[in-house]
């Protein structure tokens, strides 16, 4: 099994190559299978060459990248075989290539190109060194592989390719970076930092709104601008709250902004979501505060209003508080619906078929219709009112 981390712009290019290696595997009659994990944040090291040729770090970068895993042990081993590392012998000493994760063992750079399964003394340009499974090593020329172990030099041919496709991991030279151009991953909490310092700053403006806050947002993460520490500590809040948001029915920017927050990062194209969440995180705390009241507003009026009178019994009501709740039109005409509250915090309901200026203070006169609990609030439907003269 071989496990290695790509660009994720690179992805499709891998995958094509192994499905043609898997192809390949087939008419050997190998298995050969392979896995692709989700895009995530990799940090990469970009490296330059100084003048005496030593390499030294630039920059790092968080870029997205995808993991492969191949399942390719059938390519290098079989019988009790395992080809350990390939030997290219040269005038100036051997290249060696492990595989499969074995250790290259010192003496494999200097050792002669004989074979230890024909013995006959040649140059030979490859050789193989193979381990059995008592751990001893036998180096055969590659005419020989098959016979010896039953391993063809083609498949570990392949074998080296799909360890070439993993050579190098990610780290690159500046050019090579530059001629890539991958997409960079930002930190979600620095991007939601800087939208909450420039909406704190300019007022919330669209993104397609000249000097959007998205816009000036993305100026300072890619300027690697510090936020402030308020803005960090919104940009926490806001996480705290997408991570924990029952995402269940929700859908738009805080929907969308859910994976990024979790991922922990975001490229350049989720910022005008990001930019949005501390106006949608304001939004968000003054309806919690409004739901907040309402329902403490109906826990007291569950706690102290009761049915007042009988049915058809004429009252006065001292109205404390009057209230339109809403208003429709029917087939006879206008309904309103109101609410009064009197001292003792008892609830009225009157479905009026004209409107009513009570506004509290009055004294109604009307007759009760009916009793009634809603949301475990004890009602009296009230009929035929009248602000007392
Ligand atoms: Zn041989």
């Amino acid at each position: 099994m071989e496990r290695f981390a790509v660009y994720a712009e690179a992805a499709e290019e891998v995958k094509k190559k192994l499905d043609r290696l898997a192809k390949k595997a087939a008419g050997y009659e190998i298995p050969f299978s392979y896995t692709v994990s989700e895009e995530h944040p990799e940090v990469v090291r970009v490296m330059d060459a100084g003048p005496d040729g030593t390499v030294h770090e630039v920059n790092r970068y968080t870029v997205a990248a995808v993991d492969f895993v191949v399942e390719c042990d059938g390519l290098i081993k079989a019988n009790g075989w395992t080809v350990c590392a390939k030997i290219e012998h040269g005038e100036k000493g051997n290249i060696v290539t492990g595989f499969g994760g074995h250790p290259v063992l010192p003496e494999w750079y200097s050792v002669d190109a004989g074979c230890d399964h024909c013995h006959v003394k040649r140059p030979r340009s490859v050789t193989f060194m193979c381990e059995n499974e008592q751990g001893e090593y036998r180096q055969v020329g590659r005419t020989c592989l098959k016979d010896y172990t039953g391993i063809s030099p083609a498949t570990t041919a392949m074998w080296a390719e799909v360890r070439d496709l993993m050579a190098g991991g990610m780290d690159c030279m500046i050019g090579e970076w530059e001629s890539r151009n991958p997409a960079q991953m930002y930190d979600v909490r620095v991007v939601l930092a800087h939208a909450y310092d420039v909406v704190k700053e300019f007022g919330y403006r669209k993104s397609d709104e000249l000097n959007s806050t998205r816009e000036m947002a993305t100026d300072r993460v890619l300027d690697g601008k510090e936020p402030s520490a308020e803005g960090l500590s919104v940009a926490q809040e806001i996480v705290d709250w997408l991570i924990t948001m029952d995402v269940e029915g929700i859908i738009g920017p805080e929907r969308d902004c859910v994976p990024l927050v979790q991922s922990g990062y975001a490229k350049r194209r989720h910022f005008g979501r990001l930019a949005y969440m501390p106006v949608a995180l304001k939004r968000h705390k003054e309806r919690a505060a409004r739901e907040a009241k309402r329902e403490a507003d109906r826990q007291m009026a569950a706690t102290n209003s009761k049915y007042v009178g009988a049915v058809g019994e004429r009252l006065s009501i001292k109205v404390a508080a009057a209230q339109l709740l809403t208003s429709w039109d029917g087939y006879y005409g206008t309904t309103w619906l109101y609410k009064f509250t009197d001292e003792s915090g008892n609830e009225f309901v009157w479905y009026a078929s004209r409107p009513c200026d009570a506004i509290g203070g009055e004294v109604l006169k009307a007759t009760v219709k009916d009793h009634k609990e809603r949301d475990g609030v004890k009602q009296t439907i009230i009929t035929r009112c009248s602000v007392a003269a």
